[in-house]
């Protein structure tokens, strides 16, 4: 029988997403409206019952549950079956591509950055709350399992973070508005911390061809289109990190 840690590990992490997708989601709500995070149970945003377990079962609930309250039939908000799906892909492409720890250390972080993307996505807001845990999560796990690429790490968090800053500063001066989110500077400098300063150009290059493939997408590829910069950057990188930058 084949006992090698990485099926369990695949299989572990894919589950464990749905029930951090769950949180996520109670997460997005609650933090731009303010709210206690905690561990408050949650209740049916229609009728206010408490949730029960059953109710509470990833994705299993939401799809025997054809998507509604069992009492009030109100309609479960979708952001809840999409992050625990996503979670559950996010855990799986982390054993993929990972062994170990630094499976994990990975899923947490795509975990992070998924958050972090809805709530960007949703509000254009990154507050420090997401990104701070970030940059320090990066430094973390770079100390830990890659202390030869710290130093690349620390850079790319100083350089991330300076490079919007001072574009930011520079559009204002030059349009009189800001042209960018004030969390996109920490944003890139938290993930600088994850890619290196050798994965910054790849990260932003890959954020800005999916902003431009979905501002084309919603054709409106105009000056002032405001697309979720952090979202974007979110995922470009989630690619740098598993697959390094592009290299020519
Ligand atoms: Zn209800």
């Amino acid at each position: 029988m084949d006992l090698s840690p990485e099926p369990m590990e695949r299989l572990a992490l894919t589950l464990l997403g749905p029930i951090i997708g769950s949180c996520l989601g109670l997460v997005t709500l609650r933090l731009p409206a303010g709210a206690p995070i905690g561990i408050a149970r949650s209740a049916c945003g229609g009728c206010g019952r408490k949730l029960g377990p059953l109710d509470l079962v990833p994705l299993l609930s939401w799809a025997t549950l054809g998507g509604r309250c069992r009492t009030c039939r109100a309609p479960i908000p979708l952001r809840y079956p999409f992050l625990e799906a996503s979670c559950a892909l996010i855990g799986l492409w982390a054993a993929l591509a990972f062994d170990g720890p630094l499976a994990a250390a990975t899923a947490a972080f795509g975990w992070w950055l998924l958050l972090a993307a809805f709530i960007d996505g949703e509000h254009f807001w990154l507050p420090a709350r997401l990104t701070v845990p970030l940059l320090i999560g990066g430094l973390a796990v770079a100390a830990a399992f890659q202390p030869a690429a710290l130093s690349g790490r620390l850079i790319g968090a100083a350089v991330g973070w300076l490079s919007l800053a001072l574009l930011a500063l520079a559009y204002r001066r030059l349009r009189g508005r800001d042209g960018l989110g004030g969390g996109d500077p920490l944003m890139l400098g938290a993930l600088g911390a994850w890619v290196g300063w050798q994965g910054i150009p790849s990260l932003v290059l890959v954020a800005a061809l999916l902003g431009l493939g979905v501002a084309l997408a919603q054709r409106r590829l105009k000056a002032d289109a405001r697309l979720p910069f952090g979202t974007l950057m979110a995922a470009g990188a989630w690619l740098i990190w598993l697959y390094g930058p592009i290299s020519h």
